[in-house]
């Protein structure tokens, strides 16, 4: 993540917040290079950071791994934020709403109202009726299908996401996309044909709304 990240983005301050969506390392374990980084380049504005209960101690331990005795030195202040399932509130000064997908660790899909927007991200998971509910009506939604069809527990599928948002949301972006999937994956989106609003993004891809 931090490399990608940094990447796009040259101003320290910019960032607003990170939702971690649930504790797995391929969602977690960049977090102390990315605060690390900030630091160094010389953040000086709170960092809010949110996700599921068990995100402040999680945060705290990632960083005592990565970098022992760097938490107290960052040079920003860190603002952990734990959420439950149907929460509504304040995250990074957005008003967001969260609610838990079916996952192997305890998963919270957001919702944030970003200038008139509506952004949904997943997270890991299958998603539940209260996750399709709060991706209704979006603007972007931002979905984890590790399969084309389904069958791999604990994790959603194109072909159902598509079939239940794709029509209700301004642009269906599906990612997390199992490794053994994505030629399945590309060629069901081929057939979707050119006029789709459903992506599987390339890294680095920006989107304006
Ligand atoms: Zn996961
Ligand atoms: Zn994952």
């Amino acid at each position: 993540m931090p490399h990608r990240f940094f990447a796009l983005e040259d101003d320290a301050d910019r960032l607003a917040g990170v939702w971690l969506s649930h504790g797995h390392g391929d969602h977690c374990f960049g977090l102390p290079l990315l605060l690390l980084r900030l630091g160094e380049m010389g953040r000086r504005r709170p960092l809010a950071i949110a996700g599921p209960q068990g995100v402040g101690p999680r945060v705290k331990d990632l960083l005592d791994v990565a970098y022992p005795g760097f938490a107290s030195r960052l040079g920003f202040e860190v603002a952990v934020q734990e959420a439950a399932d149907g929460d509504s509130f304040v995250f990074a000064g957005l008003p967001a709403r969260t609610a838990a997908t079916e996952h192997g660790l305890a998963n919270l899909a957001v919702r944030v109202s970003v200038a008139g927007r509506e952004l949904f991200y997943s997270g890991d998971g299958r998603p539940t009726r209260q996750s399709l509910l709060l991706a209704d009506g979006c603007d972007l939604v931002v979905h984890e299908a590790f399969t084309v069809r389904g069958g791999v527990e604990g994790h959603g599928a194109a072909v159902p996401l598509a079939q239940r948002l794709a029509s209700r949301v301004g642009r269906l972006a599906l990612v997390h996309v199992g490794r053994g999937f994505r030629a399945q994956m590309n060629e069901w989106l081929a057939g979707m044909g050119p006029k789709t609003t459903i992506t599987v993004p390339e890294d680095g891809l920006t989107v304006a709304l």
